[in-house]
């Protein structure tokens, strides 16, 4: 049996190796960590900002991650990053209760509708029952001219319901269109905002559902 000498000296041997252990732990620090975390994809909140701005019961986030979320418009299947959740509560000041909720391609839609006034203000809305209509139909050659003429049309969203009427038509030459739109599409994180990803995001959606 070990007295209580020995005991407390190896208790005492015990804490002071697990202390040296802690000690060679590479330390990391709180720039290094933000590259780390920004790598996997999340991002640290700035808990100062959001207790300045949010006012609100619910304890502010320490950190965002990426959300999955389902576009309330058109259905979409779409990432809302930490970057993105960063920028919206930290430097819009979005309320932290706040969601993403439209793909990009409808926020522009729903905002180009609100914006738009005066004559010809739901010329958008018009256009765009025009092009499902036309959707439902055997293209004909001018059905096929106004899909062509929406794809260069000022309204992102309109150019998308272009992409979804080509691939509801599904003609073998609009399916090779949609699938070259596809394969276009800039790597993430370069030109994220541009019309090049919308159209490969819309083109590969339409490409699904018509399976
Ligand atoms: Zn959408």
């Amino acid at each position: 049996m070990k007295s209580n000498k020995q005991r407390r000296a190896e208790i005492k041997a015990h804490r002071l190796a697990r202390a040296a252990r802690v000690e060679a732990q590479p330390r990391v620090s709180n720039r290094q960590s933000g590259v780390c975390l920004s790598v996997l994809g999340i991002e640290r909140a700035d808990l100062d900002v959001l207790g300045r701005y949010n006012n609100t019961c619910v304890p502010p986030p320490e950190f965002y991650f990426a959300r999955p979320f389902t576009c309330r418009d058109c259905g979409a299947e779409e990432i809302w990053t930490a970057k993105q959740q960063k920028w919206w509560y930290e430097v819009a000041h979005g309320h932290i209760d706040s969601r993403a909720v439209r793909c990009l391609a409808c926020r522009r839609a729903r905002r180009e509708r609100l914006r738009s006034v005066g004559p010809g203000a739901n010329l958008l809305g018009e256009q765009t029952n025009r092009l499902r209509a036309l959707g439902r139909a055997r293209p004909n050659e001018k059905a096929v001219a106004e899909v062509e003429a929406a794809l260069q049309s000022k309204w992102w969203s309109l150019r998308v319901v272009a992409i979804q009427t080509m691939a509801r038509w599904g003609d073998a030459e609009q399916v090779e269109r949609l699938k070259a739109m596809v394969a276009a599409r800039p790597a993430d994180g370069r030109r994220y905002w541009s019309w090049e990803r919308v159209a490969a995001d819309a083109a590969m959606c339409a490409l699904i559902r018509r399976e």
